[in-house]
């Protein structure tokens, strides 16, 4: 089933970066160029967004120099706005599905902590009653556009608002960052998605789909196998480790505790060699330094896990001390 409410603490700051490694039209390896800051309003709070934008560095390259915006940008919030795409399918949701009036809509959003007024809550319904409308086969300027860039990279995401039972589908052109389709759906079954793929497809006429980009839901992998056979779907690397950040960060965390758990005794060690200068004393005060500064090193969870860092620390510590009583069991023969 699809879901998309975007959850985020105040003042979070998301880095997104372009998936694509090749030039779309000559493949070179795209170069990250400059960064690109946007701030958004989500159901979760402000979310801010550091885009790493990429560009094609060969200069024989039609798209040379054209910048690339990171793929999940637009899963987030549509181009030029100011509100997420979860607030503006709850706003449709709340709308059409629940019939309240804007009134009503913006007491709701209100009471979830969005900060909005009124106004707003009008724009956002004409924003949503354009992105439905929106169709590429009435758009004579967007396809154009896309003929223009020969090519197009399509993002199937769906959002599910916490009212109601439609999801609201986007399907957009990764390159242009254009929409190409929007529907709010009561089913979202295999078929359903196929024909939603169909009706976006089907005005693009000749201009191929190099590549499609979702978060690999079943029935969108195998609605994605059906309209366009033998075109590489990549799943989403951000819905990705959205979905997989939050058990691991928990399991890892748990982990790190367990093992913190096992190095306590090492103060009393120190304790232990306190005001000692011999050659042993040095030895174990460096090795309690470095379990201390072992416990205390933070990764950037979910890539660099906190708890498996931690682990690996802590292997090598011991590694090295066995290493230290094999050596000096053999200097003991010897003597
Ligand atoms: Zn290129």
């Amino acid at each position: 089933m699809a879901r998309l409410i975007i959850r985020g603490s105040p003042g979070q700051v998301q880095l997104l970066t372009v998936l694509r490694q090749e030039c779309p039209a000559c493949g070179e390896r795209l170069h990250w160029r400059y960064e690109n800051r946007r701030t958004v309003v989500t159901l979760g709070g402000m979310l801010g967004l550091r885009m790493r934008i990429s560009c094609c560095e060969n200069s024989s390259c039609e798209h040379y120099h054209r910048p690339y915006r990171p793929e999940a940008e637009g899963a987030l919030v549509l181009p030029q706005h100011e509100f997420g795409l979860d607030v503006l399918a709850l706003v449709g949701a709340l709308r059409y599905q629940e019939h309240r009036s804007v009134p009503e809509i913006h007491a709701a959003l209100v009471a979830r902590g969005v900060g909005i007024c009124e106004r707003s809550v009008t724009n956002l319904v004409d924003r949503y009653d354009e992105l439905l409308a929106t169709a590429l086969g009435d758009s004579a300027r967007l396809r154009q556009e896309l003929a223009a860039q020969g090519r197009v990279v399509l993002a199937l995401d769906g959002l599910q608002p916490d009212v109601g039972h439609e999801v609201l589908w986007v399907l957009r052109d990764c390159l242009s960052s254009q929409v190409l389709l929007a529907r709010s759906l009561l089913s979202s079954t295999c078929e359903d998605l196929a024909r939603l793929l169909r009706q976006a497809l089907q005005p693009l006429g000749k201009i191929p789909v190099v590549g499609v980009i979702s978060d690999g839901q079943d029935t969108i992998r195998r609605a994605v196998a059906q309209e366009l056979p033998g075109v590489p779907h990549q799943l989403c690397q951000f819905h990705f480790l959205r979905d997989a950040a939050l058990p691991v960060f928990e399991a890892d965390r748990h982990a790190k505790k367990l093992l913190k758990a096992q190095v306590r005794g090492v103060r009393p060690i120190e304790r232990s060699v306190q005001g000692r200068d011999d050659t042993e004393a040095q030895v174990v005060r460096g090795y309690c330094s470095a379990v201390r500064s072992a416990i205390t090193d933070d990764g950037h969870p979910p890539l660099d896990a906190d708890g498996l860092r931690l682990k690996q620390r802590l292997e090598a510590v011991s590694q090295s001390l066995q290493r230290v009583v094999q050596k000096g069991g053999r200097g003991a023969r010897h003597r």
